[in-house]
């Protein structure tokens, strides 16, 4: 167990519905990660549908059309107001963990044709330095043990698994191409294993 602190909790009304933001402090630093929960996730043994975002600034705020993160968070947050009962873990570490400046020199690169795993490989950096950990303790801290996952990524159940969230099902979020973010889909599928 990470030194997690419940800091904060509000419900908010937003266009998904009532959400319930729960904000955590983790570690010495306070780094602070968001649940976004809709309804009594630590009701029942049914597996509670949940989504591990990592934040995206330039997708979520800018709307960049280079990848698909404001859009899988969308379908995520519609998913769960219509079942009416689920969380969003927010995980506020941007560009998978490498931050914003560093995102943008990747981006840089890629401007130049380089793709994003090299990109990312070029500023020394693994392909992807999340940890579920933080993730998996939030989700214990909400009552939430068995989930049906949103995800296209075979690595986000594994990593939950490690955790030890049983991930009973996973559920595909479909991202729709479009001419910026085609080949940053290709690479997501070729060279990190998602199914899209
Ligand atoms: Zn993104």
């Amino acid at each position: 167990m990470s030194e997690l602190v419940r800091y904060a909790e509000a419900e908010v009304p937003t266009e998904y519905g009532r959400v319930r933001v729960v904000v955590y402090q983790v570690g010495e630093e306070r780094e602070e990660h968001v649940a976004l929960v809709v309804g009594d996730v630590a009701a029942g043994d049914a597996p509670v549908l949940a989504r591990v975002h990592s934040e995206c600034w330039t997708g979520e705020v800018v709307r960049s059309h280079k990848c698909d993160c404001r859009d899988q968070l969308d379908r995520a947050m519609r998913n769960i107001a219509n079942a009416g009962r689920g969380v969003v873990v927010y995980m506020r570490q941007e560009g998978r963990g490498i931050g914003l400046g560093n995102k943008v020199r990747a981006y840089a690169l890629q401007n130049e044709g380089v793709d994003t795993v090299d990109a990312n490989r070029l500023l020394g950096f693994a392909d992807d330095a999340r940890s579920y950990d933080v993730a998996a303790d939030i989700l214990r801290d909400l009552g939430v043990h068995r989930v049906a996952l949103m995800t296209n990524n075979p690595g986000k159940v594994r990593g939950l698994e490690a955790g030890g969230i049983h991930v009973a099902e996973r559920v595909a979020l479909r991202a729709e191409p479009n001419e910026h973010n085609a080949e940053y889909l290709a690479v997501k599928a070729r060279k990190m294993g998602h199914s899209l």
